[in-house]
């Protein structure tokens, strides 16, 4: 794209902007800043994971990047390369909108727009210099010039091609384009109009909302955003922008949260096993969130409105022969579950005479076809428990012909930011108590924190942190964990260099917090929250005053 078009080019073209927001209204310190911004990336050292949030990152060399883009550019030419790499940095730049307004509720436009330069720079892709922004949401217009120094993608062309004779940020300028457009709900093209690949000292990067382009405008075809054009008759209005829509996006609770491996495989099996009617064994520790999958395979399944019927089979345990009834008898559960799923969780405790009665139904299931499905459950291995005599082999051969093992939370650490958010919803709505979301360090912890009661103890937490913090604030370590839980330590976090020149200061790394670093960091909070009275930090902790009194002595706790 060879346009060029200087800022004061383009201010004398478009109609002029009035009001709304200017960068230049903004604070150096206007939050989020680079410090608020590295808060948010953790390095979970050793467990194979970097976060930026709650969205997982990787580091690669900047010469992999240059070797993936001269392998895009030899197989698909350079056009098609261009087009597909502005594709990908446009979907980037909506998700970093969506993860700032998620992370730091920013309800100013203005800082919120100035936060993308500043994870642009953060990512390492390029220096970026603010020259000025400024915006209309009413009349739906933007105008920004942005200078990015030290490119990645312009410096990896130059040494694979040579001087190109048009710009190559391909990746980089669909960023802000993603980016600004999902922050003011009506689409923004950046182009850049001068470029190191170019030649040039530094990339210029100019950016406009669609209509102040003109009419050859390709990019929006590109990022899927043809016939959404500038439309002044439709003035802008929050529920169109990310900020307004995370909040009321209502979130389907019968879906199974998370994209890990463990969980994709999980949700394979149940769903090729929704197809028949067979009976399926779910198997999984306590707290896995077993009925959840149940009720999740009976929605694949044919017959999604019929009744989903759970039986908790450990409390038959000592009852009396007439509890059969309650089962097999003529209003049953097994009838009131006709046509649609009967659900066993905990089979492995059903009595004996029932564990027979079902395995005859079950063996006349083969012969007559059964109105029902049976979905099992168990945290036990079946095999162990048949050896055991706690379970009839014959009951065990009908139960397992599906076996599905639904893993542990430990296994499936990748999905945690993403259930924290589901919980949060979840329970905040149930307590109808709206909250800003969670604090950096507790959301840190929870990252590193092992589960051993799986979902329902992340469930549990969360619920927790919701009753225990202030309606319309955040959540914070002492609302969540109390002394019963093992305090997990947090993960390492890079903080950024006070000067950006010195690679030493900008790679420091801290080591993760013991158990008493996090101890004596929940006992400070407390009593700073509560002006330094011993009781009433005490009450906070869920700890007796002598028992606060003692760790204040121990940690040597004092105002001063
Ligand atoms: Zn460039």
């Amino acid at each position: 794209m060879s346009v060029r078009i200087s800022l004061t080019e383009a201010s004398r073209r478009a109609p002029r902007i009035l009001e709304q927001g200017d960068s230049l209204q903004l604070d150096e310190g206007a939050p989020p800043t680079l410090n608020d911004l590295a808060g948010a990336l953790q390095f979970a050292l050793g467990d194979g994971r970097i976060w930026l949030n709650d969205e997982r990152m990787v580091m690669i060399q900047t010469q992999v990047v240059g070797a993936l883009r001269a392998r895009m550019i030899a197989s698909s030419g350079m056009e098609q390369t261009r087009k597909d790499l502005l594709r990908v940095g446009w979907g980037q730049g909506v998700q970093l909108a969506e993860l700032i307004t998620k992370r730091f509720k920013q309800d100013n436009v203005t800082a919120a727009l100035a936060a993308g330069p500043r994870v642009h720079t953060m990512e390492g892709f390029a220096k970026v210099v603010t020259k000025r922004f400024e915006f209309d949401t009413a009349k739906r217009q933007y105008l920004g010039e942005f200078y990015w120094h030290d490119s990645v993608e312009g410096t990896e062309h130059l040494q694979s091609f040579g001087v190109c004779d048009c710009p190559t940020c391909w990746l980089q300028v669909g960023v802000p384009s993603g980016y600004t457009s999902t922050l003011l709900g009506f689409p923004v093209i950046f182009r850049e109009v001068e470029c190191i690949g170019q030649g040039a000292q530094h990339c210029v990067v100019i950016g406009r909302d669609a209509a102040s382009w003109g009419d050859d405008v390709p990019e929006l075809e590109l990022f899927g955003l043809k016939g959404k054009r500038n439309k002044p008759s439709q003035p802008w209005t929050p529920s169109t922008s990310v900020a307004f829509k995370a909040k009321k996006a209502p979130r389907d609770l019968g879906q199974i949260v998370g994209t890990s491996a463990a969980i994709q495989r999980a949700k394979r099996l149940l769903e090729k096993a929704a197809v028949y009617s067979e009976p399926v064994l779910l198997m999984g520790e306590p707290g896995t969130g077993k009925e959840h999958f149940a009720r999740y395979l009976h929605t694949c399944g044919a017959a999604p409105d019929a009744p989903f019927v759970p039986v908790n089979c450990s409390a038959f345990l000592g009852a009396d022969p007439s509890e059969l009834d309650t089962l097999f008898g003529e209003d049953g559960m097994m009838v009131r579950a006709e046509g649609g799923t009967l659900f066993l969780n905990d089979v492995l405790s059903l009595p004996p005479n029932m564990q027979a009665r079902l395995a005859l139904k079950l063996h006349d299931r083969e012969r007559h076809k059964m109105p029902y499905r049976i979905v099992a459950a168990t945290g036990r291995n079946p095999q162990e428990a048949v050896k055991e005599g706690k379970l009839r082999t014959d009951l065990q051969y009908h139960l397992s012909v599906l076996p599905v093992l639904i893993p542990p939370l430990r296994d499936r650490t990748g999905d945690i930011p993403k259930l924290i958010e589901h919980f949060l919803d979840l329970h905040s709505s149930r307590h109808v108590k709206p909250l800003e979301g969670l604090t950096g360090r507790v959301f840190d912890m929870l990252l590193r924190y092992d589960y051993p009661g799986n979902l329902r103890e992340l469930s549990n937490l969360i619920e927790r942190g919701v009753i225990y913090a202030e309606s319309g604030g955040k959540i914070d370590i002492n609302h969540v964990f109390s002394m019963i839980e093992n305090m997990p330590q947090v993960a390492t976090r890079l903080e950024p260099g006070t000067t950006t020149g010195d690679p030493t200061s900008v790679a420091k790394i801290h080591e993760g917090w013991t158990l008493e670093e996090m101890e004596i960091e929940a006992v400070r909070a407390a009593l700073i929250d509560a002006d330094w009275n011993i009781s009433a930090a005490a009450r906070k902790l869920g700890l007796t005053r002598a028992k606060l009194d003692y760790r204040v002595k121990k940690f040597d706790l004092s105002p001063g």
